[in-house]
């Protein structure tokens, strides 16, 4: 596919706005790839209402030249912005979030609107968003629309479509504009047939030899480092699914990996994305197939998980053009790894734990993830060739105290036992080291002893060896009722009580985000009401305190 304009390259936004026209600009801080999306469909959308827009990754411009927009008549700014982790900017909006921290610009005549992108089961909903709609509206910019709170945990797409529907009558009163009514799908791309080009230069899901592990530092999402496939088995000794441990060597990387590893499938075009298919609901009129009604077509879509290939298939009428259908999807975006290996005991490799996503939809179709389908296939050598993953890694804060004499409890049930694999070897080390390590206390959960005891040997010897001071594991499935972490929490609880109250104990919390992690603090807030005789309030507060400390960490996914 050939770009219909040339691409320009400029860092200053204004510059490149005032060059091609545009007066409104759609920063996004995206991590997942769901805030670029959203920034995309506001930038084409103001077409509609006689305006030019354009999205924009605010680590690729000088954000510093906000104050500078109003050289653009009729301009406004909009963010896009997500919360990770424990209310942190995603890292392409990190500097930009340094910079609204810093700075004292006067940011008056400056239009603006922010969306946030989040999830309520995290305790910092929306965090960013908020921070940077209260920041610019204190810089002195003029709010022209309310900030929009979108909550992943429910549904993301429509709060952010309730937003747009009355965020453009806002914007066209702000302006005094009005709805052109014009199609706001204007082609970045078109189909061209090449029979005429050399297939070596030619993009073929591999990275290109130029840049393959260049020089250029550090490596992020867009410019990966290319680490060699060292192991890969699988963990679980029964049950239906697939559990791996993979290693990748990281030697000459020069990464100093604290804790998350990421892998870039670039391979595979086509994958779930529902935004676009809402799209297409509104293009081609899929209206009329699913008896008029959005909500019954989200339902269609959404809760039988079709994906664009299954629409497809089961609406073979609506024949999109392949262009518009390569241009609506976006790129595929990378997928975080809870590093399960320690950088004092491996410098020079990386482990993770994972579990092959595989599961039927509704509609009897088998569902497979993208990246740990491919993962699961890596093999350590191909016909005698190495294989390499393109991956980086991202700083966290989930780390071991800086004192080894704290106790630790960890608690990570399944695949959460990832980042403790490391954390234990990293005791094990400091021992060694003739360094005093603290208690060292694991709750791990899994559905049978004899199928899913991810890491039971290693975790037995560690245990024998005194590193492990204590290893509770949860079998769920092995009696009529369930066993989980949490309960086993409570069992211990004057125990678990004395540890934080009095020997400043650390606690980390990983895996499922959803339910297990809730639940686990729900258990924490009992233990301090019945052992501390702490009210539940005082009990929420004392561990918010705990959080701020750096004392109860928690690295959780849904
Ligand atoms: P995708 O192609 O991305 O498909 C996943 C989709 O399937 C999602 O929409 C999900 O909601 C849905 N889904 C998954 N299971 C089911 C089910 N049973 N029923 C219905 N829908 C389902 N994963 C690990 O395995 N190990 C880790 O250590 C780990 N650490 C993480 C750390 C962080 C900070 C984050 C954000 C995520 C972490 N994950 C981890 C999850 C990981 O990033 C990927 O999301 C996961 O591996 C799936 O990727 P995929 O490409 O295979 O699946
Ligand atoms: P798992 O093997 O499914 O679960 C580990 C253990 O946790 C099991 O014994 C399970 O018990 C138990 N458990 C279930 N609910 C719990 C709760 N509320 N509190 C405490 N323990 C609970 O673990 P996994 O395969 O590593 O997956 C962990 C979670 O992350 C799952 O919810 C999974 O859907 C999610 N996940 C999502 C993605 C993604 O693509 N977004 C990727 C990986 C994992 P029972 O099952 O017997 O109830």
């Amino acid at each position: 596919f050939t770009p219909v304009t040339p691409q320009i390259r400029e860092t200053s936004f204004i510059e490149k706005m005032k060059k091609t026209n545009r007066n409104i600009v759609v920063f996004y801080g995206s991590q997942t790839g769901t805030a670029e999306e959203f920034a995309n469909r506001l930038a084409k959308d103001a077409q509609r209402y006689g305006m030019k827009g354009m999205a924009a990754d605010p680590e690729e411009y000088d954000l510093s030249e906000l104050s500078r927009l109003k050289e653009i008549p009729n301009s406004m700014t909009v963010f896009c912005m997500a919360t990770y982790g424990e209310g942190d900017p995603t890292d392409n909006a990190q500097e930009f979030y340094d910079w609204m921290q810093g700075t004292d610009d006067d940011l008056e005549g400056v239009n603006f609107a922010v969306f946030g992108l989040g999830n309520k089961t995290y305790e910092h909903f929306n965090a960013t968003g908020k921070y940077t709609d209260k920041r610019l509206a204190e810089l002195g910019g003029k709010r022209v629309f309310d900030l929009g709170l979108g909550d992943d945990d429910i549904n993301l797409e429509e709060d952010f479509i309730s937003w747009k529907e009355q965020f453009w009558p806002a914007v066209c009163e702000f302006f005094g504009v009005e709805a052109t009514g014009e199609d706001s799908s204007i082609r970045q791309f078109e189909l061209v047939v090449h029979n005429d080009i050399n297939m070596n230069q030619v993009y073929n899901s591999q990275l290109r030899e130029k840049t393959r592990n260049s020089e250029i530092k550090p490596f992020d999402s867009k410019n990966p480092f290319l680490a060699t496939v060292t192991g890969n088995r699988k963990l679980n000794k029964g049950g239906n699914r697939h559990l791996m441990h993979i290693e990748f060597d990281i030697t000459d990387s020069k990464i100093s990996f604290i804790l998350y590893c990421i892998n870039n499938t670039y391979t595979i075009l086509l994958f779930y994305y529902r935004n676009i298919i809402l799209y297409f609901y509104i293009k081609y009129n899929f209206f009329f197939f699913v008896g008029g009604k959005l909500s019954l077509f989200l339902s269609w879509v959404l809760d039988s998980e079709r994906n664009i290939l299954a629409i497809l298939e089961d609406l073979p009428s609506l024949n999109p053009p392949i262009d518009h259908l390569c241009e609506l999807l976006p790129r595929l975006q990378a997928r975080y790894y809870s590093i399960a290996s320690s950088s004092k005991v491996y410098p020079t490799s990386i482990h993770i734990c994972a579990v092959v996503i595989e599961y039927t939809t509704k509609t009897e179709r088998v569902f497979k993830g993208v990246a740990t389908n491919w993962l699961k296939n890596k093999e350590v050598t191909d016909n005698g060739h190495k294989l390499t993953i393109p991956m980086y890694v991202r700083r966290s804060q989930f780390r071991l105290p800086f004192k080894p004499s704290n106790p630790i409890i960890m608690i990570g049930p399944g695949t959460g036992i990832a980042p403790f694999m490391g954390f234990i070897r990293e005791r094990a080390w400091q021992k060694k080291q003739g360094k005093e390590a603290g208690e060292t206390i694991l709750y791990f959960g899994c559905r049978h002893k004899n199928e899913d005891f991810l890491y039971q040997q290693e975790l037995e010897e560690f245990e024998r060896a005194g590193v492990l001071t204590q290893l509770n594991v949860a079998f769920s499935r092995d009696q009529e009722h369930k066993i989980y972490v949490q309960h086993l929490l409570k069992k211990n609880k004057e125990q678990l009580w004395k540890l934080i109250h009095s020997n400043n104990a650390h606690i980390y919390v990983c895996g499922d985000a959803r339910n297990m992690a809730r639940d686990v603090h729900t258990a924490f807030y009992e233990i301090a009401e019945e052992v501390g005789s702490l009210t539940h309030t005082q009990a929420v507060d004392y561990f918010k305190k705990l959080m701020t400390k750096g004392r109860y960490s928690q690295d959780v996914w849904s």
